[in-house]
């Protein structure tokens, strides 16, 4: 039962930053306005988040490590929507399967909190233990009980990389909420919940990218699009680089991908590479988002339509600013 617990766990944690995102998606799901990361060794020997939100009583926190333990309930028609997106209550239990880690948490109405200490899926310790209202999960040795699992692991540079691009989509994607990503000590994002988009992509993109991105916003019956692309005259390295949100979650789409460089294809100087932050808003039924927990390829039932509408929304706006 526990190798099979373990490889399940594989599953759904793939690297660091598999961590890293489902303990940031609690984070969001408990109402948090603050949310700090902090790793090391690109999360290989420590992963630290610690919220601002509704906490969990004891009771709840020695569930909430549990298979299929989950609060957050499961309606039918939940079911087909980007909201569900994951599996279900397999976050806390598969991360605490595969490393060692410790949970402080106290509600803001209750007095004291609760620390627990779970290694490998075993509960070592719990008790009292006072702490602010919010919650902090504290992972260490990530996969130090699958040795085969660990060896498949990057650099510690790749890894963090893996990690500032979770934390940025995520950042960009909840422009209302801080976020703050430590390595080794040292800032590497930084972002304040002032809730403008704007500003959240002087932050996490720098003033130069912000200031050359051009205002986009399309609607049609179904959807909406808003957010930002680049000029053409930006250089901005080797690729080009989307942030794609599907009723503000962090998704991937490689027909939006495509559309936004088709958009572009006749006013870019060859080697320029497009940057956009892209909002779409449309009814969760018309989503459909890739049942495994780790990857959020999206797609629509109205693929060609979606498509079709990228495109001219960005050939819309770089024609509205002469290009
Ligand atoms: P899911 O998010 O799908 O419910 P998880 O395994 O990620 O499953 O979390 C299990 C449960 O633990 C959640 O439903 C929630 O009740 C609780 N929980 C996890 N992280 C937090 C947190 N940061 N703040 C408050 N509650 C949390
Ligand atoms: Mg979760």
């Amino acid at each position: 039962k526990d190798t099979i617990n373990k490889i399940a766990a594989g599953e759904v944690i793939e690297r660091p930053a598999s961590v890293v995102k489902e303990l940031i998606d609690n984070s969001i799901d408990a109402g948090a306005t603050e949310i700090r990361i902090e790793v090391e060794k690109g999360g290989k020997h420590s992963i630290l988040i610690r919220d601002n939100g509704c906490g969990m009583s004891r009771a709840d926190v020695l569930l909430a490590y549990k298979k299929h333990a989950t609060s957050k309930l499961t309606k039918i028609e939940d079911l087909d929507t980007i909201s569900t997106m994951g599996f279900r209550g397999e976050a806390l239990s598969s991360i605490t399967a595969i490393a060692k880690v410790e949970i402080l948490t106290r509600p803001p109405e209750e007095i004291a909190g609760t620390k627990v200490v779970i290694h490998g899926g075993k509960v070592e310790e719990t008790s009292d233990a006072g702490t602010a209202p919010g919650t902090s999960v504290h992972v260490r040795d990530l996969f130090y009980n699958t040795p085969a699992r660990r060896k498949y692991l990057k650099t510690d540079r790749t890894e963090l990389a893996h990690i500032t691009d979770t934390v940025m989509r995520l950042a960009l994607a909840n422009p209302g909420i801080s976020f703050v990503l430590i390595s080794e000590g040292k800032p590497v994002l930084r972002n304040t919940g002032s809730n403008d988009l704007f500003n959240s992509m002087v932050n996490l993109l720098g003033p130069e990218t912000a200031r050359a991105m051009l205002p986009l916003e399309y609607g049609t019956e179904e959807f909406q699009i808003r957010g930002y692309v680049s000029k053409p005259e930006l250089n901005r390295g080797d690729s080009d680089q989307l942030f794609l949100f599907v009723n503000t979650r962090p998704v991937t789409s490689k027909t939006i991908n495509t559309a936004v460089r088709e958009g572009y294809y006749t006013k870019m100087p060859k080697g320029r590479y497009p940057v956009a932050v892209l909002s779409l808003t449309l009814d969760p039924g018309e989503v459909d988002v890739n049942v495994h927990p780790r990857k959020a390829e999206v797609r629509f039932s109205r693929e060609k339509e979606v498509g079709d509408a990228v495109i001219r929304a960005v050939e819309k706006v770089l024609s509205e600013h002469g290009l």
